[in-house]
């Protein structure tokens, strides 16, 4: 088997991703941008609900909307220009996706640097279809229909160090591709398992699922259906052991008629793969009945069937980062640790959530939001300024956000989410609560969480 390459992601120490494993280094310089070599940015193009409109009709107006646009180009909404009936009538949003890398690399990216590629998708409402086998069971999948409207945000929400996301973005994207253009598997080998690992609530499913739909939206060309299924790994351990042989079949025997489907893009995740080579130990040890040992092992050889399939992306998580002892797993092409939160992450997760309460009025109004909490980037520089130091002045708020974000240290991304929360709940006041009150319960909040890790 090849090594595989390892994307790391909380440490920039190490260099990137790869060269340590004698793997590609991708993220070592960045590469020039040359007059004649445009830049490919993608822009999502969310559809209304109700419109009815052909994808491909909706592509060339934006073409053309962004064509004549002439602005430069970074992350975030473009808004539909008003006089544009036909957008206005269709579209709900427009995205401009994964600029950050070559905006922090060039400061600007102009628009005839520009070739945007524009990806046009209407969310499914549908929900989450849950397994109901009845008589009272635990579930054993979930399945959803990508792109779904659960999903929507979830990408922009999780915060990493810089290229994370977007290199396992284009890992995923270049299996796919090489599948699509039918690359003879013996002459060049990959696969498409994807494994996240690293403590817990570092958004390891989130990021699996958010993945998953940023993929259906990217390749809903080559790939109109889209379906997501979440295996419910410990159900299929629970005390109705003697049933699971039959649902692990029936769970299979629906994913390979999904799979059958050639326009189908197929994910499958299960969460937490550790607990299948802990339940073999264990039966293997007579610790657990023999039936479960037939469960985990019929699970594995059906994974194992499954990831030849050109179309079916496999993507797991785990909470130990030791060597998982798991086939399917350990020949993984893509791992990636995710760790705890960095300064910098920590301080644009509480950023995103102070804004939040802010655009929900739970905390009183500021005037220049954008400019009183500004990102990590420009934070710098704010600090650096004297009004910062002087804490009568709004730009104090930064300053006091940051220390809060040092504060969090140690804190997973899950519960660094749940604070502002559990800081509102601890205000003697609750009611448009003032920010910079707010932001120093908030660092208490933090310390006593801290303290009881
Ligand atoms: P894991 O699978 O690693 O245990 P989850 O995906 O269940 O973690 O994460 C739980 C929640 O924590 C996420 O939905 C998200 O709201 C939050 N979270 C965790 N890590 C991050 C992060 N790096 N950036 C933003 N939010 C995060």
């Amino acid at each position: 088997a090849s090594s595989p390459m390892e994307v790391s992601m909380q440490n920039p120490q190490d260099g990137g991703i790869g060269d340590q494993n004698g793997g590609v280094t991708i993220n070592s310089a960045p590469s020039p941008i040359l007059p004649q070599d445009k830049v490919l940015v993608s822009v999502e193009v969310s559809l209304k609900p109700s419109s009815t409109a052909r994808a491909n009709d909706v592509q060339s107006a934006v073409e053309r909307m962004l064509e004549k646009r002439s602005l430069s180009y970074s992350d975030g909404p473009v808004p539909v220009p008003l006089d544009d009936r036909f957008l206005t009538e269709n579209v709900q949003s427009i995205c401009i996706c994964d600029t950050d890398e070559w905006v922090q690399n060039h400061e600007i990216l102009l628009f005839w640097q520009v070739k945007p590629v524009v990806h046009v998708f209407q969310l499914s409402e549908e929900g989450a279809c849950e397994d109901v086998s009845g008589d009272g069971q635990p579930s054993t999948f979930n399945e959803w229909i990508l792109p779904a409207k659960e999903f929507d945000g979830m990408w922009e929400s999780l915060i990493y160090e810089s290229g994370l996301k977007q290199r396992l973005l284009r890992y995923a994207a270049s299996a796919l591709l090489f599948t699509e253009k039918g690359v003879n598997p013996f002459l060049v080998s990959w696969n498409r398992i994807v494994l996240l690992h690293g403590p817990p609530g570092t958004g390891k499913t989130s990021l699996c699922k958010a993945l998953a739909q940023k993929l259906s939206i990217r390749f809903n060309s080559r790939y109109p259906q889209c379906q997501l299924i979440e295996v419910n790994a410990h159900s299929l351990f629970s005390k109705w052991f003697s049933e699971s042989g039959k649902l692990v079949a029936k769970l299979f025997s629906k994913i390979q008629e999904m799979v059958d489907e050639e326009n189908n893009l197929v994910f499958v995740l299960i969460d937490e793969v550790e607990s299948l080579a802990a339940a073999r130990k264990a039966a293997l040890s007579g610790s657990e009945p023999s039936d479960s040992i037939r469960v985990v092992n019929a699970l594995l050889t059906q994974l194992d069937k499954l990831k030849s399939a050109p179309n079916v992306i496999i993507l797991t998580t785990s909470n130990i980062t030791a060597a998982i002892d798991i086939a399917f797993v350990d020949r993984a092409d893509i791992k990636a640790y995710v760790g705890p939160p960095t300064l910098q992450a920590r301080y644009e997760i509480l950023r995103s959530c102070l804004h939040e309460l802010v655009r929900t009025g739970i905390l009183s109004h500021l005037e220049d939001c954008e400019s009183m909490l500004p990102n990590f980037a420009s934070l710098k520089e704010k600090l650096n300024m004297p009004e910062v130091q002087d804490a009568q002045t709004p730009l104090h708020l930064c300053k006091q956000l940051f220390e809060t974000a040092e504060a969090c240290e140690g804190l997973s991304g899950r519960s660094l989410r749940k604070l502002p929360f559990l800081a509102h709940a601890a205000l003697a006041n609750p009611y448009g609560c003032d920010p910079s009150k707010f932001l120093s319960t908030m660092t208490d909040t933090a310390r006593r969480e801290r303290s009881e890790l």
